[in-house]
C-alpha cells in the first residue's frame, strides 16, 4: 500500500484503544504509526483496579497499560509525549501535524479519550495540585489520615472513594442526588467499608489558604449551606471527549461531542475511523480495545480497495 504516504494508518492517542488499533494495523500488514501526546495507557492508568477486563482477576490500570504497552510495542512505532495539532485531508492522503514535525498517512484512527470534567466552582482551578486532585491513584498517598472528599456518585467516584479509603484517607463522599450511578457491586463495597455520605448535596466553593482546608457545601434537601473542614477534594463527576481534532476534521459528532461511527467504526469522512471512549458509549478498557481492533481492521479492508483505485 503506503505509495507516496509516510505510512498506511496513524493511530492518534495511545489508550487502550489506540494501542489495540496500533497492534492489529500492522498485523493486518499496514505500516501503523501510534502517535500519543502523553504516555500511553490514557485514562485507564488512573484507575485503581480494574476487575472486569477479562482475563485479569484484578489488575492495576497503570500495571495493565504498561501490558498492553508492552505488548503494542513489538509490532507498532509508538511515539510518545508528541501531541497531533492538526489533521489536513488531502485529495488522496492525510497529513498529521505534530509538535514535532508532520506525516502524510493514507489512514487514521483517532482514539483521543475523555478528559475529567471539571466542578466548574470557584477555588477548584486556583486549588490545583494543593488540594484538589481529579485522579485518587496519582494523589491520594499525600492524603493518608487526612479528611478528603470525593464528588460524584459514578463507577470513578465510588472507585475513588474505596482506593482513599484503603489508604487510611477519611473519605465523606458527596453527591449531588439521593442514590448513586455506580454499579450495585461498588456501592455494596462502600457500604461495607462505610464511607459517608452526603446526599443531594453540591460543592459551591473551596477555600482555602496556601492548600485546600475546607469547601462549603449546599445540601439541595435541607436547603442549608456549611462548611466541611477538608484537606482533599477529589473531583469525579465523569468525562468529556477529547474532540478538538475531530472538531477541527470536520468529523460529525454527537450532541455531548462524541464521534459518531458506524458498526465498523467509520467515521462521516473517508478513511477516517474512531475508537475509544471519544466515541461515547460504554466506556470501558474492553469495549475501548474491541473498538480500536475493528477499526485498524475497517482501515486494512478500505486500504485494500484505496490501493486499486
Ligand atoms: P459518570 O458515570 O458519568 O458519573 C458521573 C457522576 O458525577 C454522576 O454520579 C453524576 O451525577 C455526577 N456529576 C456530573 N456532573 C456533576 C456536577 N457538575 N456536579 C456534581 N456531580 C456531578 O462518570 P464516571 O464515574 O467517571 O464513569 C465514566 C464511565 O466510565 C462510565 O461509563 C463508567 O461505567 C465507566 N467506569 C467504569 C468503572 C468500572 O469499574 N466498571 C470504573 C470507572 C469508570 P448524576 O448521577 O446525578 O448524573
Amino acid at each position: 500500500m503506503k505509495k507516496g504516504a509516510d505510512y498506511d494508518l496513524i493511530v492518534v492517542g495511545a489508550g487502550p484503544a489506540g494501542m489495540t488499533a496500533g497492534m492489529y494495523g500492522v498485523r493486518s500488514g499496514l505500516e501503523t504509526l501510534v502517535v500519543e501526546k502523553g504516555i500511553c495507557g490514557g485514562l485507564s492508568n488512573e484507575a485503581p483496579e480494574i476487575e472486569n477486563y477479562p482475563g485479569f482477576k484484578k489488575v492495576g490500570g497503570m500495571e495493565l497499560a504498561e501490558k498492553m504497552k508492552e505488548q503494542a510495542s513489538e509490532y507498532v512505532e509508538i511515539k510518545e509525549l508528541e501531541a497531533v495539532k492538526r489533521i489536513e485531508l488531502m485529495e488522496k492522503e492525510m497529513r498529521v501535524f505534530t509538535e514535532k514535525g508532520s506525516y502524510l498517512t493514507n489512514a487514521v484512527v483517532i482514539s483521543t479519550g475523555t478528559k475529567h470534567r471539571r466542578l466548574g466552582v470557584k477555588g477548584e482551578e486556583g486549588f490545583l495540585g494543593r488540594g484538589i486532585s481529579y485522579c485518587a491513584t496519582c494523589d491520594g498517598f499525600f492524603f493518608r489520615d487526612k479528611p478528603v472528599i470525593v464528588v460524584g456518585g459514578g463507577d470513578s467516584a465510588v472507585r475513588e472513594a474505596l482506593y482513599l479509603r484503603n489508604i487510611g484517607c477519611e473519605v465523606t463522599l458527596i453527591h449531588r442526588r439521593g442514590e448513586l450511578r455506580a454499579e450495585r457491586y461498588l456501592q455494596k463495597n462502600l457500604e461495607e467499608t462505610g464511607v459517608h455520605i452526603l446526599w443531594n448535596s453540591v460543592v459551591k466553593e473551596i477555600k482555602g489558604d496556601k492548600a485546600v482546608r475546607g469547601v462549603v457545601r449546599y445540601d439541595k434537601k435541607k436547603e442549608i449551606e456549611d462548611e466541611l473542614p477538608v484537606e482533599g477534594v477529589f473531583v469525579s463527576i465523569g468525562e468529556e471527549p477529547v474532540n478538538e481534532l475531530a472538531v477541527q476534521m470536520g468529523i460529525m459528532m454527537d450532541k455531548n461531542g462524541y464521534i459518531i461511527v458506524d458498526k465498523s467504526q467509520r467515521t462521516n469522512l473517508e478513511r477516517v475511523y474512531a475508537a475509544g471512549d471519544i466515541t461515547g458509549g460504554v466506556r470501558q478498557v474492553v469495549v475501548a480495545c474491541a473498538e480500536g481492533a475493528i477499526a485498524a481492521t475497517a482501515a486494512y479492508n478500505d486500504l485494500l480497495e484505496f490501493s486499486v483505485k
